[in-house]
């Protein structure tokens, strides 16, 4: 038996027709990059996350990016940022020309550590960038508190966690800005390259929209050097169509972790993900822990028996040559570090069907029954 980390040829099939015929719509119409389609997505996905607007853009790097030149920084400005999280995270910081802080995680949640965010805040912090990793939101609470008594900004790197809750309050409508990935890998992902940004700020949400056509308000009457950071209207009209199936997919999701906690929750040396903030956990990926320097060994097993996984993340950002220049050195976020080493995604689509996830199960008990 064959279970890939993700099944996207499976996702397509289910929707090729209504999919072929939205695609056929939206060539015929004439209007490919925004326009009244991408118009459409945003209003849904405002509703959807409880945001007053949405700006839809090329990427979720770019949804990043647009943030924080939104927020118009000033040089040496800092943005802290988990140092758990995938690149883009701290990538989008740097390009936006702001200087990144990164932070340790918290061991159960992969999320931030409000603690250690606290430690880190400067007279220079001007946002900080929760991320909501593996569809969990971060412990939101304690981070609003400390940003909004000192006017920092808080931009939710909500990429692969649309649809979760965090104590009653939907993800995309907690920070100033939140930003979400159309990446296909993401639970709602498109069939090609989108993001999109939730504001409830009029101002921010002007911002947003003139930076996305190289910083011009009105047509050629550029203020600042923005970017070409549009969603093709293909994209949207594709969107449209999944995001019916938003709900059900998240379920699925939740089902089947729901039965790997229970099957795999008691062997020793595996730590399954924990729920650690009240709220719906999406599980964009289902991440465990493989105690005892055993993370490799165990991904390798499950390789030669034709089972998908990957590590999410093998380096914390601080270690990465690319941030070198900033000076981190192994030991300044032992948490993150440690998880860099131990955790492992396994197979948590939607579209897994009890027999693959059998067969997961029993793949992970068979190994480990042979240590
Ligand atoms: C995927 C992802 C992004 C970037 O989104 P893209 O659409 O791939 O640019 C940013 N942050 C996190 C946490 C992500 O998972």
């Amino acid at each position: 038996m064959q279970v890939p980390l993700l099944d996207l040829k499976a996702q397509y099939q289910a929707l090729r027709e209504p999919i072929m015929k939205a695609v056929d719509e939206t060539l015929a119409s004439g209007a490919w990059i925004l326009g009244p389609k991408v118009k459409e997505l945003e209003g849904m996905i405002a509703d959807r996350v409880g945001a007053n607007a949405a700006i839809g853009c090329a990427s979720g790097t770019d949804a990043l990016l647009l943030s924080i030149r939104a927020l118009h920084l000033q040089p040496g400005d800092e943005v802290i940022c988990p140092t758990f999280t995938f690149f883009a995270s701290a990538g989008a910081i740097v390009n936006a020309r702001a200087v990144p802080v990164f932070v340790d995680v918290d061991e159960d949640s992969f999320n931030m550590s409000p603690a250690a965010l606290e430690r880190a805040i400067t007279d220079k912090t001007k946002a900080v960038m929760p991320v909501h990793l593996f569809g969990q939101s971060a412990e939101m609470d304690p981070i609003l508190d400390l940003c909004k008594s000192r006017g920092i900004a808080v931009i939710e790197d909500a990429a692969q966690s649309i649809g979760s809750t965090y104590k009653g309050r939907r993800i995309g409508s907690l920070g100033d800005t939140a930003c979400f990935s159309f990446y296909p890998t993401k639970n709602l992902g498109g069939n090609g390259d989108g993001g999109m940004i939730t504001t409830s700020s009029e101002e921010i949400e002007s911002n947003l929209r003139m930076l996305r056509v190289h910083g011009a308000r009105t047509k050629y009457y550029n203020e600042e050097v923005g970017f070409n950071s549009r969603l093709d209207a293909i994209q949207a009209a594709i969107l449209m169509i999944k995001l019916e199936h938003l709900s059900d997919w998240a379920k699925a999701r939740q089902t089947n972790a729901r039965n790997y906690d229970e099957a795999l929750g008691p062997i020793d040396g595996i730590v399954c993900p924990k729920k650690t903030v009240e709220g719906d956990h999406v599980y964009n990926q289902y991440t465990i822990r493989v105690q005892k320097g055993e993370r490799d060994a165990l991904r390798e097993h499950l390789k030669e028996h034709g089972i998908g996984s990957e590590v999410y993340y093998p380096y914390p950002l601080h270690l990465l040559p690319a941030f070198q220049c900033l000076e981190g050195m192994e030991g300044d976020h032992p948490v993150s570090e440690n998880a860099a080493k131990e955790a492992l995604s396994i197979p948590i689509f939607p579209e897994m069907t009890p027999d693959q996830q059998g067969y997961v199960i029993e793949t992970i008990k068979g190994w480990v029954a042979k240590q």
